[in-house]
């Protein structure tokens, strides 16, 4: 079967057309289309027969069971091809070039005024100096001009350190916005609350620190929503629902992982007291009324679904999440407002 063959090692006397051959079997068999993402998951997944991928893909296709493209799509969240990944590096690596070099300016600067505040000190000592000597001197004109010039180097000094100023306060400016720069890509403007770039990394950092559970939430027939009230409402709602994981789940990280769905990563906590914390939030928010603030008209019951599971030794964290995506899966079918937990 498909699964299998997934695992199966190239052979035979044309490798590349063998390899090209395997891909599009295995997309057919599949029913996946041939789109750019899909390929590369399905030649990754060939390429590297005894990986993690290819292990987790037998599992789930051994009995038979075919792949979703919402499977391809958790299964294969770092494996985004490089063409995707490679801006979002580039311009973390700038970032961080950028950050280092206005470190080493504000640096520079603080040492330049530092010396040039030395010197203005030593020229006006100097001025002072000649003037008092200037009185017993018989030529005095010629110390009141040399008093004068050093009196506009003075000046010329003065202005140097005010430019020096305000190109430190604007490199502070600068660092400063790009820390908020760093901070947006991965926060989701529409609820302020992380992201799925941000839960991951998260969630990648928590592995072998500890019990780990992650849920993965997703709103109940919100097309409808928006299909009755607008995109607009819809929106609100989104937001009332992250407002009310949030504070339920407080302690734990809970992110707007895409669209009408949520994901959260409880951390420190077993299954059940995760259980207990996330079903909580569910009938807070099943138990709402929500109404829609121009009219005071009801929008009808907002629930959301959830799969829950933790983080097994020695699992890569992809996988548990693809566990609670399933396990959402099941608590749809099931009938909605209601976690499955595994
Ligand atoms: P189910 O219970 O099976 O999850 O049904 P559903 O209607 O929630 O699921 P479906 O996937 O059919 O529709 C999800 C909808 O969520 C469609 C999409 O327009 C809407 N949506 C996604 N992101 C946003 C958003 O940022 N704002 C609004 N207003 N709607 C969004
Ligand atoms: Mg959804
Ligand atoms: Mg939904």
């Amino acid at each position: 079967m498909a699964g299998a063959r997934a695992v199966r090692v190239t052979s035979g006397g044309d490798p590349a057309g063998d390899l090209y051959e395997r891909i599009g079997d295995f997309l057919r068999d599949q029913r996946l289309s041939p789109d750019p993402a899909n390929y590369a998951f399905a030649h990754h997944l060939f390429t590297t027969p005894g990986g993690p991928l290819a292990r987790a893909v037998h599992a789930l296709t051994d009995g038979g069971v075919r792949l979703t493209q919402r499977d391809i799509e958790t299964l294969g969240c770092e494996l985004r091809s490089a063409d995707q990944e490679a801006p979002a590096k580039q311009a973390q690596g700038l970032v961080a070039q950028t950050q280092m070099h206005v470190e080493g300016f504000a640096d520079i600067v603080t040492a330049m005024r530092a010396e040039t505040a030395g010197f203005g000190r030593d020229l006006a000592a100097s001025a002072a100096a000649m003037r008092s000597a200037g009185a017993s001197d018989t030529n005095s004109t010629t110390i009141e001009e040399v008093a004068r010039i050093t009196g506009s180097m003075l000046e010329r000094v003065r202005s140097a350190e005010s430019q020096l100023e305000s190109a430190t306060r604007e490199a502070t400016e600068l660092r400063e916005k790009l820390e908020e720069a760093r901070d947006n890509a991965r926060r989701d403007p529409l609820t302020d609350l992380p992201n799925r770039r941000a839960f991951e990394e998260a969630f990648a950092a928590q592995m072998g620190k500890g019990e780990v559970c992650v849920a993965v939430c997703d709103v109940d027939f919100f097309k409808s929503v928006n299909d009755r009230f607008g995109h607009a409402v819809g929106d609100r709602v989104l937001k009332a629902i992250g407002e009310a994981l949030t504070q339920a789940c407080a302690g734990h990280l809970v992110a707007r992982y895409g669209g009408e769905e949520f994901a959260v990563l409880f951390t420190g906590c077993d299954l059940g007291k995760a259980q207990a914390t996330l079903d909580a939030a569910r009938a807070s928010v099943a138990i709402k009324r929500y109404r829609l603030r121009e009219s005071d008209a009801p929008l009808g019951e907002i629930t959301f679904s959830a799969g829950l599971t933790d983080l097994r030794e020695d699992e890569r964290y992809q996988t548990a999440f693809h566990r609670a995506d399933r396990l959402l899966y099941a608590a749809k079918t099931a009938g909605r407002n209601c976690l499955h937990v595994g």
